[in-house]
């Protein structure tokens, strides 16, 4: 035999090997479809994937189909004929049956190949991946997080529950003592002690609602129920009940707004973000003056609210929005980090969206930005 040609047949054979090993360790097989003669190949291990041998396959694309889920199949023909008429990457996740009692999952992705200067594909040729071990991991993910967030919603409502009986009782104390007993009331251990219990069970309850909130987000049952409402009005009632908190910590609340901002939004959830925009500011505010201003253009409402406090890094500003991200970690300050996740959520579940102007030491502006239709 020619030498030359000894050589490179042995070089084919190698690569040949080589290829096999990659696809076998890669779960994944090859196909390829003659979209002219109609005709498929498949690799070997794509063969073996699928549970069918050789003389059964025969050349036949009805024995592979034959072992697609039934509730994917059309699925699956629907993709591939989108791709034939077109040069996009095809790339599809769908369950097969092998053999009675199993089922796999593989991730099928190719493109199609077209005639010279012609718009007709004559060729249809990709990979196949065996992800079926990745597919449970992810269903196991799922159940787990499905069942936290189970956990978190009885545990929420169950301890939500008692804790409203006991601020309504603090309420009532706290009427009574006003009342009947104003000089009792005035010391500073009842009065002001009272108040900080309220404060403390307010904060309790507030993380219970966010928890809550956060697993109606991940599970995508947070409900936005729109009504007409003029924000300036919502602001001001929110800002006037606010400014007993930030009176006691000492903090100044300016308000501005001298039109009715008039808009069709979820005012229990506006006022949501708008209260968890104060917290914010004055936890993070080093008890400066807070501005508040509601204003409009000719498309948008906007809800700006701006501290002169701590700041936020350039760097660390994408990531605030983020699910329990916070920027210090000292317990004393931060809270869950929740606030602006939910905030961010509740905003665009309106198709708004929240901007951040922020400075370290200097302080930050929030801009809330809602549709006014
Ligand atoms: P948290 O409950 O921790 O305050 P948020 O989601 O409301 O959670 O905020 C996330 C993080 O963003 C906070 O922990 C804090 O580090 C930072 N942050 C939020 N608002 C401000 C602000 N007004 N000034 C400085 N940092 C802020």
């Amino acid at each position: 035999m020619d030498p030359l040609y000894s050589d490179v047949e042995h070089q084919l054979k190698q690569s040949r090997e080589s290829l096999d090993f990659a696809l076998k360790s890669g779960r994944m097989g090859t196909w390829d479809i003659n979209l002219e003669t109609r005709t498929i190949q498949c690799s070997k291990e794509m063969l073996e994937i699928w549970g069918v041998s050789a003389e059964e396959f025969n050349g036949q694309r009805s024995v592979l189909q034959s072992k697609v889920h039934p509730d994917d199949l059309q699925r699956m023909n629907d993709a591939i004929n989108a791709a034939i008429h077109s040069d996009h990457v095809y790339e599809l996740e769908y369950r097969i049956l092998p053999s009675p009692g199993i089922q796999k999952w593989v991730m099928s992705r190719g493109r199609c190949t077209f005639a010279p200067h012609s718009p007709i594909a004559i060729r249809f040729a990709g990979v196949v991946f065996d992800i079926t071990d990745k597919k449970a991991k992810e269903e196991a993910l799922d159940a787990a997080i499905k069942s936290r967030d189970q956990f978190y919603m009885i545990a929420g409502h169950e301890l939500k529950t008692p804790l409203t009986c006991l601020q309504l009782q603090m309420q009532v104390i706290e009427f009574e003592l006003k009342q009947k007993f104003p000089g009792a009331y005035a010391s500073e251990k009842i009065g002001s002690g009272l108040k900080k219990q309220q404060e403390h069970l307010l904060r309790i309850s507030r993380i219970i609602d966010n928890v809550l909130d956060e697993s109606k987000i991940s599970e995508g049952r947070l409900k936005i129920q729109t009504e007409l409402f003029n924000l300036c009005e919502m602001a001001s009632e929110v800002i006037d009940r606010f400014k007993v908190i930030a009176e006691s910590s000492g903090v100044e609340v300016q308000f501005h707004c001298t039109q009715k901002v008039l808009g069709t939004w979820d005012s229990f959830r506006i006022e949501q973000v708008l209260l968890n925009l104060l917290i914010n500011a004055i936890r993070y505010g080093k008890n400066k003056p807070i501005y508040v201003e509601v204003t409009k253009d000719e498309e948008n409402a906007m809800l700006i609210v701006r501290d002169q406090g701590i700041g936020i890094s350039s760097e660390d500003q994408p990531r605030v929005f983020e699910r329990f991200e916070r920027v210090i970690s000292e317990n004393k300050i931060s809270g869950i980090g929740l606030g602006l996740f939910i905030s961010h959520n509740i905003v665009q579940a309106h198709r708004g969206k929240i901007l951040l102007k922020s400075k370290i030491d200097e302080g930050s502006e929030f801009t809330v930005i809602l549709p006014l239709k």
